[in-house]
């Protein structure tokens, strides 16, 4: 193939510089622009400055081929993108409304039986030398011009309204003719470690393979990433991660986007049982995790956040003597939160955890980490607890908490087994 288009990437707008929101919108666009087969050079961040936006313009065009820039098209002062590349291209000479802009923002008012502000009538004008690109999910349509030799895009900030101008004007207009295909598929898996999963995939993972299969461990999730190129890249991609899945069972819990949770309602959904918590350590994360999920009513009944020793015994039935003879943290507890919880909210399956998040509050045979997760199966009349040395701050180590709750709960359901890495006897 010849050398790939050169692509450069401008942010624009005083939040992403100062640090109150986060450029997601460049990491987007440089991997979908990668896929498409351009090579990016370059990131670039301004405020919403006309200097700063009128030079990050000229030198990132000067020096690519294709330039996509997000941000500052809105209808206020501080919206500088416009003006920017009307200097640009025409110089600074008065803008032009576009008819079909013009329609289009009436249309967005009119079918959200709003008025339209005059301020509004700003996102209709466009630099004589540019053209609109449409935004069917609100009102800054975005622009497109040549800037000498550089195809240069400008998009809204919002990643739902840029998502799809990118996808449906930019991508099939930049993307180089005979570009190979490119298909990718991920593979989530929590419980196992990069190295063990590398094993489990052996030769998979060999260099040179189309497609290709690599890990990547992000959090406490290792994610196989398969890439297939080339004729029938989409359904060889397909089949691969097909194959990686199986390998990784019990690990592997769902594609990309996919969750933990969304995987274990789905579980409890083919199973027809519903699902409580009892959770002391997490407070409420994996209630949090679960209801996230939209739909998840169907599936999940509720839970306890209980933290004290009184509540465990009050709210869910723990002995007493229970706690005192082995203490909040141990296997004979969180058996018993899990029964209570699974006995009173007439679920089928509940799932308890209780550790030691730290900092503090550890010792010689309890150090800060650990902690204890119960699974309660109704169905079945069985109660099955295991201990985990979670390794980490307080954060992590409850994040790791609750996604090990849900992955014990998702085996549970499917009577599947196996050893999670941070599990100690
Ligand atoms: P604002 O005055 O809020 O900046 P605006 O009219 O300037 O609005 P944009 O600059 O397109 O419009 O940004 C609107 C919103 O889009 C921002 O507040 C931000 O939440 C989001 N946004 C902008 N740029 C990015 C980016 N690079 N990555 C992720 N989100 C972004
Ligand atoms: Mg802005």
């Amino acid at each position: 193939m010849n050398t790939p288009p050169r692509a450069a990437i401008l942010s624009v707008g005083d939040e992403l510089v100062l640090g109150t929101a986060l450029d997601t919108n460049s990491r987007t666009l440089s991997a979908a622009l990668r896929d498409a087969g351009l090579e990016v050079v370059e990131h670039r961040t301004v405020r919403d400055e006309l200097g700063a936006i009128e030079s990050a313009m000229r030198e990132l065009a000067a020096r690519s081929d294709v330039l996509v820039s997000t941000g500052g098209l809105g209808p206020t002062d501080d919206d500088l993108t416009r003006p920017a590349l009307n200097a640009i291209v025409d110089g600074g000479a008065p803008m032009v409304e576009d008819p079909v802009a013009r329609a289009d923002l009436e249309s967005w008012f009119a079918g959200r039986g709003r008025p339209m502000a005059s301020i509004n009538l700003r996102q209709a004008m466009r630099p004589r030398s540019a053209r609109i690109v449409r935004n069917p999910g609100g009102t800054a349509p975005g622009l497109h011009a040549s800037i000498g030799a550089c195809s240069a895009w400008f998009l809204p900030g919002p990643p739902r309204e840029m998502v799809p101008m990118f996808e449906s004007d930019v991508l099939p207009a930049v993307r180089p003719a005979g570009a190979p295909m490119l298909a990718k598929r991920t593979v989530q898996c929590f419980g196992i470690g990069e190295s063990a999963l590398a094993e489990l995939l052996g030769e998979r993972m060999a260099r040179g393979r189309d497609p290709e299969v690599g890990t990547t461990a992000s959090g406490s999730v290792v994610s196989i990433q398969v890439v297939a190129r080339g004729p029938g890249a989409g359904a060889r991609a397909e089949a691969e991660a097909a194959a990686c899945a199986a390998v990784a069972q019990p690990w592997a819990f769902a594609g990309e986007g996919g969750s933990l949770a969304g995987s274990v309602l789905e579980e409890c959904r083919a199973a027809a049982v519903m699902l409580a918590v009892a959770e002391s350590c997490t407070g409420g994360m994996v209630g949090g995790m679960l209801t996230a999920v939209a739909g998840s009513s169907d599936a999940f009944a509720g839970g306890w956040i209980s933290y004290s020793n009184e509540l465990k015994e009050r709210e869910l039935g723990v002995p007493r003597g229970t706690l005192e003879a082995y203490g909040a943290v141990s296997r004979e507890t969180v058996e018993a939160m899990a029964r209570g919880a699974a006995e009173r909210a007439h679920a089928g399956i509940a799932v308890s955890i209780s550790g030691i998040a730290g900092p503090g509050g550890g010792s010689d045979s309890k150090p800060v980490g650990t902690v204890w997760i119960g699974v309660h199966d109704a169905r079945r009349g069985r109660t099955a607890a295991r201990r985990f040395e979670f390794p980490g701050g307080r954060e992590i180590v409850r994040d790791r908490a609750a996604k090990a709750a849900l992955q014990l709960v998702r085996w549970a359901l499917r009577g599947e087994d196996a050893a999670m890495i941070w599990e100690r006897a």
